[in-house]
């Protein structure tokens, strides 16, 4: 038995915790597996009843039998209590864009839907260029915001996954609203063109290596899917076109 919990325990604990680290005025999104009821040393299980997710401080607290199993039980029952927000350590100056099966190099707004942005970056003081997605929804709930690299949890998602990498974030919710986010370091176009089977990376004009920010998302009721393995990007009231429909180069508006 692996010392990793199977998805869907894992799934159960994340949402047992309101997708944060429920030690109080913690919170933390980078979630892990405690084994506490029986401890794993003693019995190695994945019974969901004796499990907590944690973030990798409070695991390792937990671990070196900083709370009582009264106090585990109590927290498990009550869930993260705080306001959930991670961010993404990931700071370049430049990358590749990647928004379904679409491609934005060095684009200021990569998406923008109606004159509105819906991924674009905005420079530090630095010059390293931050992320910002506003995921836009059918739906009258909040969605989850990403500013200059933070995100908040917003709404009430069915499924929030963000592992301690820090390199991911995955959010679903009840409607079908899903929002994907994941950074990859791209070493040459022999790795983009394994990644992209449907871009041709030998002819993009740009230096590698670069870090792809990779945005997938479906929204039911506004047609809007952006997704690597489905080779249309349609949106209301517009011709679905095939791919690619778009290499955006330089900050000339919106790439798409
Ligand atoms: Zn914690």
């Amino acid at each position: 038995l692996g010392r990793i919990p199977p998805a869907h325990v894992r799934r159960m604990l994340r949402v047992e915790a309101g997708f944060g680290c429920p030690i109080p005025d913690c919170g933390n999104p980078y979630l892990q597996w405690h084994h506490f009821d029986p401890p794993w040393a003693h019995k190695q299980h994945h019974d969901p009843n004796g499990m907590i997710a944690l973030c990798s401080e409070h695991h390792a607290k937990a671990g070196a039998g900083a709370f009582t199993m009264e106090q585990l039980r109590e927290y498990k029952r009550q869930g993260c209590t705080k306001e959930v927000r991670g961010r993404f350590d990931w700071m370049r100056k430049r990358h590749l864009t990647v928004l379904g099966c679409n491609f934005a190099f060095d684009c200021k707004t990569a998406l923008e839907i109606a004159g509105e942005p819906v991924v674009w970056f905005n420079p530090d003081e630095a010059g390293y260029q931050l992320l910002n997605v506003r995921m836009p929804t059918a739906s009258s709930e909040e969605r989850i915001a990403l500013e200059d690299n933070y995100w908040i949890k917003r709404g009430t998602p069915i499924d929030l996954t963000c592992p301690p990498s820090g390199r991911t974030l995955h959010v679903k919710y009840e409607n079908g609203d899903t929002l994907g986010l994941e950074f990859v370091e791209l070493v040459d176009a022999q790795a983009a063109a394994r990644r992209y089977s449907f871009g041709d990376p030998s002819m993009w004009p740009i230096q590698f290596p670069i870090t792809a920010v990779e945005i997938h998302c479906t929204l039911p009721g506004t047609d809007l899917i952006l997704s690597p393995t489905i080779p249309l990007f349609g949106m209301q009231g517009c011709m679905a076109l095939s791919l690619p429909v778009a290499f955006g180069i330089g900050d000339r508006g919106p790439a798409v």
